[in-house]
């Protein structure tokens, strides 16, 4: 889908804020190249810019006064980022040189450049579809490896071929439902339902659904997922976090109730970003400061994917305690049975049957015993018993991919009750017709404007 080529100049600065060892200068349009012979005076005169190659030289504003030493490269359309012609000045990385030749480029013509608007560019040219575009927003927000990983695929192409196998099968079961609406002889009609049904089911339905638990397992590695730590005062709840953290962030103390707000952290476990917020112990006191803790510690399990409730094994749970676990039981929990170090097998035991809801693990926070255990089943409480994502995610959808592959899989579905109800063929026809244009908005086929200015303003200036 290429659009008819930009007749206006961008210019940005391509490298993050602040002072750097370098920063850059990125031009796309029809004017870089003569922009770049304005401002750039290479230290041997040059005829012409080679493209690709790097000079040296210095940048000059328009009274030829001299803003920077700097390297500078021409890269000639289409072998660029965007398909236009690419100019970039590798400057010194000083905010104030960087928007100096900034102010020069605009003076002579460039415009400053909305946020995405490089990358759209690729888009519109037809470089790259709308899922790359995305990967690339996705691989500039990554906060772990596996997330960065997952954008790398992305970006290479791994969903969009996903995604062009799946339209390929709904457009040769377009074909076969064409046959039986050119030729509505009963046999042909019943051949094609039969071949329609199958591939329907193993080459469109089957890889839609694996997309979309993806997509809610990649939304867990690009969001993480929140934890948190609740139990009575002393338990030992700052000792986990110390431990899971390996490093003393939380005050610990032998003295009941330190802990007296909230504390977040977060950490990685196995790829997954988790947002660990030890709360205040949660017990009856009157204390306000201690109450106002309590009280947002309450509100922060209801808001929790996973709590971890925290429960001193050598020591008798009281009333509140048991409240509390009344109350955690009905969520996705795990009973973690501390201060292990300080009874015996028999008392664990005994304790873990006193926990029916959900899983049980033992530790010592202390003595760090018990803690890869506590991590592999955190793990599995929320990606599944037995799955290994780190290894099995491929790709990861995002959700506006989620919202449109579920569509695709509701036209899919409807299509499929209607050749069970053996409706007219054009009607089939109509489905699959839909199923197409929704994986068309999914990859920028058919993807109206607004939703372009949406997925484009979220990249920052200079990408
Ligand atoms: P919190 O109030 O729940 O955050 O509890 P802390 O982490 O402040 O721990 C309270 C006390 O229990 C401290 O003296 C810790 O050293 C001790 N403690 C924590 N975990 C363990 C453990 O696994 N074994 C033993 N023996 N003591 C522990």
């Amino acid at each position: 889908m290429a659009n008819p080529p930009a007749t206006e100049t961008i210019a940005a600065i391509a490298t993050a804020p602040g002072a750097g060892g370098i920063g850059i200068v990125r031009l796309s349009g029809p004017e870089a190249l003569a922009l770049l012979r304005t401002v750039f005076i290479p230290r041997k005169p040059q005829p012409r810019f080679l493209s690709h190659r790097l000079y040296y030289g210095t940048v000059i504003n328009t009274s030829r006064q001299v803003l920077d030493e700097a390297l500078a490269v021409y890269m000639q359309a289409p072998h660029t980022y965007t398909r236009e012609d690419v100019v970039e000045l590798h400057c010194h990385g000083s905010s104030l040189v960087l928007q100096e030749v900034l102010r020069t480029l605009f003076t002579l013509g460039a415009r400053p450049a909305e946020p995405g608007e490089f990358t759209k560019r690729a888009f519109l040219a037809g470089r790259i579809d709308l899922t790359r575009a995305e990967a690339v927003i996705e691989l500039l927000q990554a906060q772990t490896e596996k997330s960065a990983q997952l954008a790398v695929h992305q970006l290479q192409g791994a969903l969009f071929d996903q995604l062009e196998a799946i339209r390929n099968e709904l457009v040769h079961i377009l074909a076969l439902l064409e046959v039986a609406i050119d030729f509505p002889d009963e046999d042909v009609e019943i051949v094609q339902h039969t071949q329609v049904a199958s591939r329907l089911e193993e080459a469109v339905l089957l890889p839609l659904q694996r997309l979309l638990a993806m997509a809610d397992q990649g939304r867990i590695f690009r969001e993480g997922i929140k934890i948190v730590l609740a139990g009575r005062p002393n338990v030992g709840k700052s000792s986990l976090l110390n431990v899971l953290l390996q490093e003393d962030r939380a005050l610990v103390t032998p003295l009941p109730g330190t802990t007296r707000d909230t504390i977040e952290e977060r950490f990685v476990i196995r790829g997954m970003p988790v947002h660990l917020i030890d709360t205040a112990g949660i017990r009856l006191h009157q204390d306000p400061v201690e109450a106002m803790g309590i009280e947002r510690a309450r509100k922060k399990m209801q808001q929790a994917d996973l709590v971890l409730f925290l429960v001193d094994a050598s020591a008798e749970m009281d009333r509140p305690e048991n409240e509390l676990y009344q109350s955690i039981c009905k969520k996705t929990h795990i009973v973690v049975l501390n201060k292990s170090d300080l009874v015996d097998p028999q008392r664990i035991a005994a304790l873990t049957h006193q926990f029916p809801h959900g899983p049980v693990v033992s530790i010592s926070a202390k003595k760090q015993q018990g803690i890869q255990e506590l991590q592999d089943i955190i793990y599995h409480s929320v990606i599944g018993e037995g799955v290994d994502l780190c290894e099995e995610l491929t790709c990861a959808p995002n959700t506006r991919h989620r919202v449109i592959l579920a569509k695709t899989v509701a036209a899919c579905q409807r299509l499929k009750l209607a050749m069970h109800d053996h409706a007219p063929v054009d009607l089939l026809a109509v489905e699959v017709q839909s199923a197409l244009d929704y994986l068309g908005d999914m990859t920028g086929v058919t993807t109206t404007d607004d939703v372009l200015d949406v997925v484009f303003s979220q990249f920052c200036i200079g990408k």
